[in-house]
């Protein structure tokens, strides 16, 4: 029996890696790994990024970074997420660059480095008007009147766009301006450091805000934020479980936790090898939608840990073994990770991320 599997396309990923280039042009690109390359797998996937031209990788925390060093991967690595209290000395040991979010940050990391040979290069946060991480303009010039610590280079400058993917381009266009004048206050101060705000709905749809590098994440997977279409990226990965045992169920029997199927005519149900531990949400017990023998099923009942139960009535030639596409192509019908959102009220991000480590990942060429 095959296990139940993510296959990844490396041809898709370095595709979509092109498709910043194009737009991105000169701007270098730093590819985001985190949540393990959003389920994609952390390691191959940074490989073939790097090996297709991104010269930095970004994680969230300090654990995604020293699995990437671990695998060999010397490329530099910026740990986007701050609050490193206790992992200072592995932040330092695998030669991870930090992005510091707060005043403090600073001072903290500042002494924490003091005497070392050479200042540690770091990236400053700027809360342009995310409402999460990082500095105001204000604690910025403090900072930078005070004198910039010696024990630290400020190698980036960098902020995060909260609605780039929104139709109304007024709260992003309201934010690069406050993030061209704190580029213009460190200028000031002396300093050079690579600006960079844009994600992939920056690098899709504000040429302003690519400065000197961009930060794509989902798009590299093939999927674009919000509402926005772009069909010249390539979903890179395949969902894929499989028929445990075909049964079945007689008119008024019931299927799964809670009967909350019950059979109204005779029914055959598949029994598949997928469920809520594997990532495939709870949500879709009654609603969601398999690929098999080229049709699609519904699934019945009540979405189990490890089981899920579709109807495949329509398709009597389906047996144990048989291959279920949960999201990605099979023949000329598809699902994909925005479908899955839509009928459980979320965005492709948590659909992907939550793919479960139980499933094995495979890459293809
Ligand atoms: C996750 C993340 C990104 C990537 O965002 P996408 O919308 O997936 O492209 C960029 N920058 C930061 C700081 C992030 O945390």
């Amino acid at each position: 029996m095959s296990p139940t599997v993510a296959e990844i396309s490396l041809p898709a990923l370095r595709h979509n890696l092109l498709e910043v280039v194009r737009r991105a042009g000169p701007s270098a690109i730093l590819a985001v790994v985190k949540a393990n390359a959003y389920g994609h797998g952390a390691v191959p996937v940074s490989r073939a990024l790097l090996a297709a031209g991104a010269q930095r990788l970004g994680v969230a925390t300090v654990i995604e970074g020293v699995e990437l060093r671990e695998a060999g991967i010397t490329a530099p690595i910026l740990v986007m997420s701050g609050g490193f209290a206790g992992e200072l000395p592995a932040l330092l040991e695998y030669r991870l660059t930090p992005v510091l979010p707060s005043l403090e940050t600073v001072m903290v990391l500042a002494h924490h480095v003091a005497g070392r040979a050479a200042p540690l290069p770091v990236h400053l946060k700027i809360d342009t008007g995310m409402g999460r991480l990082g500095l105001s303009a204000r604690e910025v010039e403090a900072l930078l009147d005070g004198g910039w610590p010696s024990s630290l280079r400020l190698e980036g400058v960098m902020s995060h766009l909260a609605s780039a993917d929104d139709r109304d381009a007024t709260a992003t266009e309201e934010q690069l301006v406050q993030f061209r004048a704190i580029l213009e206050i460190v200028k000031r101060a002396g300093m050079a450091p690579i600006a960079h705000i844009a994600g992939s709905a920056g690098v899709l749809r504000f040429p302003a805000s690519h400065f000197d590098m961009v930060r794509p994440g989902l798009m590299l997977y093939g999927y674009t934020p919000g509402a926005m279409k772009v069909n010249t990226l390539e979903p890179v990965l395949t969902w894929k479980t499989y028929v445990v045992q075909v049964k079945r169920i007689a008119p008024g029997q019931a299927v799964s936790y809670g009967g909350s199927f019950v059979a109204r005519r005779p029914t055959t149900a598949a029994v598949l090898a997928i469920g809520y531990a594997d990532g495939y949400s709870r949500g879709l017990s009654n609603q969601g939608r398999v690929l098999i023998n080229g049709g699609i099923a519904p699934v019945i009942g009540r979405v189990c840990m490890d089981l899920t139960m579709v109807d495949v009535t329509e398709f009597p030639s389906v047996k144990a073994d048989d291959e279920v596409v949960l999201l990605g192509r099979q023949g000329s019908t598809s699902i994909t990770a925005d479908n899955l959102a839509d009928q459980l009220g979320t965005i492709s991000y948590e659909i992907l991320t939550g793919i479960g480590p139980r499933v094995v990942r495979v890459y293809r060429e």
